[in-house]
């Protein structure tokens, strides 16, 4: 079967023909994989940045972002059956016995290091026709999904990152602060973090580089948010525009405008990293000015990777909100389909639209 696969002693990217894979527990499930969405880590990935093989193999199937079909289940299987739409876990968790995170199903706060993760970390992804997964890493998608049910993935970690968000402000006893949320960066994690804040009743503005017209910001602007370019406002500017910020998400991954911005954070204000940027030059912050804010100010700052399995759940459930309330402009996210055998144009070429994805059957 074909499978897009990285070999990074090589420095090689290829389309090529690999064995298709057994079922070998009695708990594991085939999958037909229906669609893999492309994200920045995948291109990272075909810079050789990172990206690592499993054991004993020289390459690996790149690709995190699935939605699949069950086509067969092991004997012990009772979570999901043939015909299902189901969307695996990226990561796996390690082995050690005293990692406490990984020994309760919560493998994305993996203290070792020792993780696995699907298409990124010592283990085979998700671009290519057949996938085995153990039960325990699918999660069902409603057939009604089927044309969005992709973009769970990328979603799971803006779920995470909600419920980390409403945990911290627990610590608030007159409730959840749910005012002025800003969002940094259009992309895909980015919009598909404003579609949930917007839906859980943050009043929401989006900053990103590009000038209007761009397809990011007829997105946000779909969603009733007002979009503002960080070319063209600075982030102290963009403070005394929307007033108070009380939560930042950050999903742009480039640190000289996250760390100006959060400068600007209000009090008692959660400030939110899931990006992850390229190791560049190293820059100048005000530190006493960032550590007073913080101090004076209450504020948090987090950082937020992967996701645990109530997050696809509520990825899932959100996505048939946003289904529900924006249906056009939840199908808008997905710019273009492709088979396989474009690999090179979406994995090299310039980054087109908002997500792009392969469709595989
Ligand atoms: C994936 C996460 C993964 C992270 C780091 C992201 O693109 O969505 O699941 O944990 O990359 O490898």
């Amino acid at each position: 079967m074909k499978a897009v696969t990285v070999l990074p002693a090589d420095e090689r990217v290829e389309l090529a023909d690999v064995e298709a894979p057994a079922m070998a527990a009695d708990d594991d499930v085939l999958i037909r994989v229906l669609e893999v969405g492309v994200c920045g880590t995948d291109r990272e990935i075909c810079s050789f940045a990172y990206g690592t093989p499993p054991d004993g193999s020289d390459h690996f199937v790149l690709g995190h972002e699935c939605l699949g079909e069950v086509v067969e289940v092991g004997s012990a299987v009772t979570r999901v059956q043939e015909g299902d739409l189901v969307v695996p876990m990226v990561r796996h968790p390690c082995a050690h016995s005293d990692c406490l995170p990984c020994r309760n199903h919560r493998q994305d706060f993996c203290v070792t290091g020792d993780f696995s993760e699907r298409g990124i970390k010592e283990a085979h992804g998700f671009m290519t026709e057949l996938v085995v997964d153990s039960e325990q890493y699918l999660n069902v998608v409603p057939p009604e999904l089927r044309d969005i049910g992709v973009l769970a993935e990328p979603l799971t970690i803006a779920e995470k990152a909600r419920s980390q968000v409403d945990d911290v402000q627990d610590r608030l006893p007159w409730g959840r602060d749910r005012h002025h949320a800003v969002v940094l960066g259009a992309g895909p994690v980015g919009l598909l973090g404003t579609m949930m804040l917007v839906n859980a009743g943050f009043e929401t503005t989006v900053y990103s580089l590009l000038r209007k017209p761009n397809p990011g910001a007829e997105m946000a602007e779909s969603l009733g948010c007002e979009y503002i370019s960080s070319q063209e406002v600075t982030p102290a500017e963009l403070a005394d525009r929307v007033g108070r910020i009380d939560l930042v998400y950050e999903g742009a991954g480039a640190s000289g405008i996250a760390f100006e911005l959060l400068a600007e954070l209000g009090a008692n204000g959660v400030y939110l990293f899931t990006g992850v940027p390229s190791q560049g030059k190293p820059r100048t912050v005000d530190t006493d000015l960032l550590m007073r804010h913080i101090v004076l100010g209450n504020q948090i700052l987090m950082g937020t990777v992967n996701a645990g399995r109530a997050h696809y759940e509520d990825a899932i459930r959100d996505l048939a909100a946003f289904d529900a309330r924006w249906p056009d402009s939840v199908r808008a996210l997905i710019t273009g389909r492709f088979p396989l055998d474009d690999h090179r144009k979406l994995l090299f070429g310039k980054p087109e639209g908002i997500k792009n994805v392969f469709a595989v059957a």
